[in-house]
């Protein structure tokens, strides 16, 4: 009966092949695989490896080990049912090692003399000689030496499915097609590409990143080992080896070949847009010359420091240019990132453009449009300030005088992007601390007919691989060096019984004329309500004197405050009695907010008990210790943040983490990275290895590319090394053009195509 099958293609339903049928075809369903083609990219998650190969004299008992050898004598010893006893003697030239199966008698037929195996188990001393029960017996042909087999792939599975079934699926797949996959790598960039990898190799920074730093948060590199070849190998022994490799270098080749092909077509994606974005996107170009440049300079009341002055340079280069600006400034808390954007935004102002600076909380724009206000108070620049809780009137006025021009530098919340505001005379749009939106979501503002510059500022730094992928078609300027004067912050674990002595402390910091903090968890409920301009409760400012009010009433009952409601209590009754102590929440209104962050600025409010709206960019140089409680439920990114808050002036900072109840073991490692790393830098690679990219920008953030084999985090080298080559590519040849490359672009577009769009920048 001969077995006509029609000939598998990448698209023959798994279904149909061998051995499947309908029922297995529902279970590898389950495991995404429909298609052959699907089986044949299920890569394996792992791999089942024999234990190291030992020579027979050093078999130890008891120690896992693996022989190769011959069987020089096999007798099935005793055949009585239930007990019988195969026996077999392996030899190889440092001995002999005897084996043993009880109640296997099919063994005596798999097993005979002469044949060459490899053997692995648990050897035991047996009188003088070791003896290995029940091992793995592996056939080995007569040429295969033994340490190249004997790789075997582990595959995720589900119910009903087997390994072995899926590696004989597989095989019978991978047999059939790995060799009519396209080859989308050239033979030339195979070459080149291994070239570059093996000159970034395992060494040191290998110069990839430039000036781009590496952080390394301490801990050893976690960075892959690259194996040195001479050309990635082409497409089909990949997918050969990876599945079932022939040896441990072909399979390091393999996936080495896979991981690059995944970052470099993102990378070409990537270099694409960078590239389309200078040459289908028109800016109006406004250039620093001398006199506008001193001009600027002029109205700061500081010198600037180094990394200042380079963030300026080149953003005067940027925005010299036709097309828009399009740079990420990242610097630690404090470290001048303000000074920065008013230099690009005065630079747009001295073209007779308009500049906007957005904020992400209304808290925030005001505190910038103060500065601003003050910082250009005797200048003609016109400063707006535009937020949710204007009345219609004030909002309506706001947007007259924007729209007609007369206003230079509107400062404003997401509101701006409301209501289809439109600024015939855009310049420059500056975003500050990016985190807090969506990567995706810039700004939808635009000039008459052009785009307008963007500036993004973030202190919270980006890893180097999320700056390369999420961030990878924009500029990155890196401030490292906080402005002179800064205060040191110690930071403290609480432990238990700390309680007293923390509060005394933070009484005697009281005593000598410092404000305080003291930062809650929102216990439940989404980040968005955290802003909330809306759901108005009442504000509340406990006065010293004013013991027994009932502060609760006209709190919200949403849970989310609860912890800051209670606290607040706690501490206005207890430890800070006497204090004026204020709350501040995102469910208080603006007006409630502006009110508390008012007696705050001018210390009438001796201690701000606040949830995390004052994370961001709140600058009281007079407080200097913090209290954060509930640490434990704090992303480290996030409490670096917090700490900043209390480095602004010219005494020591003090803050002091307390967590509740036990916590994790994962939130214990967090809380002890973070008070022993002062450097954001540091802090946000440990933050990008302990939870991985996801969290770490919040969970709104999900623009980053899905990736199958890469790990952003394992793979930063060859990341480094893919990016550098596709710019190069595209520089070259921006439309892959060149010869064998049609297939490449093909899987550039399908798979980025959307990426490759251009609406949603600035
Ligand atoms: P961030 O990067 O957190 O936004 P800011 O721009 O708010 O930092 O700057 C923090 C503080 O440092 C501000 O009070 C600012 O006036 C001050 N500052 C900025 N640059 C300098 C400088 N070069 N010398 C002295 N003080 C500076
Ligand atoms: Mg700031």
């Amino acid at each position: 009966m001969s077995d006509v099958r029609p000939k598998m293609t990448f698209a023959t339903d798994v279904q149909f092949l061998p051995g499947v049928g309908p029922e297995r075809a529902e279970r590898l369903h389950r495991l995404g695989l429909r298609t052959a083609r699907d089986v044949l990219f299920h890569f394996p998650r792992g791999y089942d490896r024999p234990p190291p190969d030992r020579s027979i004299g050093s078999l130890r008992d008891g120690q896992p080990a693996s022989i190769v050898g011959t069987i020089t004598d096999a007798e099935l010893a005793s055949r009585t049912p239930g007990r019988s006893v195969f026996a077999a003697i392996v030899e190889n030239e440092t001995g002999a090692v005897r084996i043993v199966f009880f109640n296997q008698p099919y063994r005596a037929e798999q097993i005979s003399f002469g044949m060459r195996v490899q053997v692995s188990g648990t050897p035991r001393l047996k009188g003088l000689r070791m003896e290995l029960v029940h091992p793995q017996v592996k056939l080995l042909g007569e040429e295969e030496s033994a340490g190249e087999a004997g790789i075997d792939p582990v595959y995720p599975l589900t119910e009903g499915i087997k390994q072995a079934e899926l590696r004989r699926l597989t095989r019978e797949v991978t047999g059939e097609l790995a060799g009519e996959v396209t080859e989308v790598l050239p033979e030339g960039l195979r070459r080149r590409a291994a070239e570059a990898l093996t000159a970034a190799g395992p060494g040191e920074d290998s110069g990839l990143g430039g000036a781009e730093d590496r952080a390394g948060a301490g801990e050893g590199s976690s960075g892959i080992e690259i194996p040195t070849v001479d050309r990635l190998p082409p497409i089909d022994v990949t997918l050969r080896e990876i599945h079932f490799p022939g040896s441990e270098s072909g399979l390091a080749a393999a996936r080495l070949r896979l991981v690059f092909q995944e970052l470099f077509v993102m990378q070409l994606a990537l270099a694409i847009r960078r590239r389309r974005l200078t040459t289908e996107l028109r800016a109006p170009p406004l250039a620093p010359t001398a006199v506008i440049h001193a001009r600027i300079l002029n109205r700061f009341p500081f010198e600037l420091t180094g990394d200042q002055r380079r963030a300026i340079g080149e953003i005067g280069r940027d925005m010299s240019r036709q097309f828009p600006m399009n740079r990420l400034l990242q610097g630690d808390v404090g470290s001048g990132k303000t000074v920065v954007a008013l230099y690009a935004m005065l630079l747009a102002v001295a073209h007779r453009h308009q500049a906007v600076l957005m904020a992400p909380t209304e808290i925030l724009a005001r505190q910038h449009h103060a500065t601003l206000g003050a910082t250009l108070a005797k200048s003609r620049v016109r400063v707006g300030l535009l937020c949710g809780s204007l009345t219609v009137t004030e909002r309506r006025e706001v947007v007259r005088g924007a729209e007609a021009g007369e206003i230079d530098l509107l400062v404003g919340t997401q509101s701006l992007l409301h209501g289809g505001l439109r600024l015939p005379r855009l310049g420059v749009c500056v975003i500050d601390e990016q985190h807090k939106f969506g990567v995706r979501q810039r700004v939808s503002l635009r000039g008459d007919d052009t785009d307008p510059h963007c500036l993004v500022m973030s202190a919270t730094p980006i890893p180097r691989s999320i700056a390369m992928t999420m961030f990878g078609d924009v500029d990155l300027t890196t401030i490292r060096e906080l402005p002179p004067g800064r205060g040191e912050v110690r930071t403290y674990l609480a432990h238990d019984g700390w309680k007293e002595r923390w509060w005394s402390f933070v009484r005697q910091r009281l005593e000598e004329g410092r404000q305080a903090y003291v930062v809650a968890p929102r216990v439940a409920g989404g980040e968005a309500a955290e802003d909330d301009e809306e759901n108005g409760t009442k504000g509340i400012v406990r006065g010293a004197g004013e013991p027994g009010e009932d502060v609760g009433a006209g709190v919200s009952s949403a849970e989310d405050i609860s912890s800051v409601t209670r606290t607040f209590d706690e501490l206005s009754r207890g430890p800070l009695r006497g204090y004026r102590v204020a709350l501040l929440h995102g469910r208080m209104s603006a007006e409630e907010k502006r009110e508390v962050m008012r007696g705050f600025h001018s210390g009438e409010v001796r201690v701000l008990v606040s949830t995390t709206v004052i994370e961001v960019g709140i600058d009281v140089p007079n407080a200097t210790v913090m209290t954060i409680v509930g640490g434990n439920r704090f992303g480290l990114a996030q409490l670096h943040q917090l700490r900043g808050r209390v480095s602004r002036g010219v005494h020591t900072g003090h803050v002091c983490v307390f967590s509740d109840g036990e916590g994790s073991p994962q939130d214990h490692e967090r809380l002890r990275v973070f008070e022993q790393t002062g450097d954001g830098f540091a802090l946000a690679e440990a933050d990008f290895r302990l939870r991985g990219p996801g969290e770490l920008l919040g969970r709104r953030q999900s623009g980053m590319p899905s990736m199958r084999i890469a790990d952003l985090v394992r793979d930063e080298p060859i990341l480094a090394v893919a990016r550098e080559l596709a710019q190069e590519m595209i520089d070259d040849d921006p439309d892959l053009e060149g010869e064998g490359l049609a297939e490449l672009r093909g899987q550039v577009m399908r798979r980025y195509e959307k990426r490759l769009e251009l609406g949603d920048v600035a």
